[in-house]
């Protein structure tokens, strides 16, 4: 099964109903791409991203 991505946070988890970041129930499977943060506190991109946790985030999502 794919991975479903938040729409608000970008995280990706597998057969869950809700984020487990930020709780969105506002999941997407249509992503593509995506980083894993190791130490997103020393990444630059995870900043950018606004991203808090790590494990993998998806690049890019669409409708
Ligand atoms: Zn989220």
């Amino acid at each position: 099964m794919k991975e479903k991505a938040c729409r608000s946070c970008h995280k990706l988890s597998e057969d869950v109903k809700e984020c487990p970041i930020c709780k969105s129930t506002d999941l997407t499977t249509f992503w593509s791409g995506f980083v894993l943060f190791v130490n997103p506190e020393k990444s630059e991109i995870a900043k950018k991203m606004g991203i808090v946790g790590s494990g993998k985030y998806a690049l890019r999502l669409s409708r």
